[in-house]
């Protein structure tokens, strides 16, 4: 069944890239396995999914050693600076930094373990008071204080939009983060970057997030099927 679904959205991928005359080449898919236990993410990295993102500190800590050695985890949820250690060590990719303090304490762990970390800065692109993330106003001061940590390297934006009952309707927010990251890129704040990340697009609008830009989506329910808690 997910090697079935995985075809089918990598299928989709292709679809959304071509229509918009975009490189599939350039648009990474992170297989969202919060809340499934590690025989999920075995059983994707048979089907040749290797990118994975979690939610939970403590679902990395149990799924991390148990995964195969070549798959990744971006973290993708709301992190607290006491459980930056873990993800610092475990995460590939911290997806969700929003906050300076945030970005200090991996900076600290990534220091201990002679790391460098790559990370996004999560933008509240819609001002929903009920979600995460930087205000767009505020994102480069932000950006500019993360830069300056030796050991954390700055590689774009990240959204979750606020929750709509069409694709469509996230459109506007997937265009204004993009307009952001163009923004931003030009006032040289991702100078470390070769090409800066949009993570933006979830199960029901990922085919409108790439049409805007987007060159990691995060899947979750379209590919392993509905969550129990
Ligand atoms: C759960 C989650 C996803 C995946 O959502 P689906 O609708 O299941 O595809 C993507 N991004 C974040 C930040 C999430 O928490």
């Amino acid at each position: 069944m997910i090697a079935k679904n995985l075809n089918n959205i990598n299928t989709q991928i292709a679809a959304a890239a071509q229509k918009s005359g975009r490189d599939r080449a350039e648009i990474k898919l992170v297989a969202v396995s919060k809340r499934f236990p590690v025989e999920t993410i075995i059983e994707a990295c048979k089907a040749g999914q290797f990118l994975f993102g979690e939610n939970y500190i403590q679902e990395v800590t149990q799924k991390k050693p148990e995964a195969p050695e070549n798959a990744c985890i971006h973290f993708i949820g709301n992190l607290q600076s006491n459980k930056a250690k873990i993800a610092a060590e475990l995460c590939d990719m911290v997806q969700t930094v929003d906050r300076e303090k945030l970005g200090k304490a991996l900076n600290k762990h990534c220091i201990t373990l002679n790391k460098t970390l790559d990370v996004l800065v999560q933008v509240n692109i819609g001002n929903d008071p009920n979600k995460s993330g930087v205000d767009k106003e505020k994102a480069a001061e932000l950006i500019r204080k993360l830069n300056a940590l030796s050991n954390l390297k700055v590689c774009g934006l990240m959204t979750i939009p606020p929750l709509s009952n069409t694709p469509e309707e996230s459109r506007v927010y997937f265009r204004d983060l993009r307009l952001l990251l163009e923004d931003l890129t030009e006032q040289g704040l991702f100078s470390s970057c070769i090409k800066p990340e949009l993570s933006m697009g979830m199960s029901g609008d990922f085919h409108v997030a790439i049409e805007e830009g987007a060159t990691i989506i995060r899947v979750g329910t379209a590919i392993f099927g509905q969550r129990l808690t």
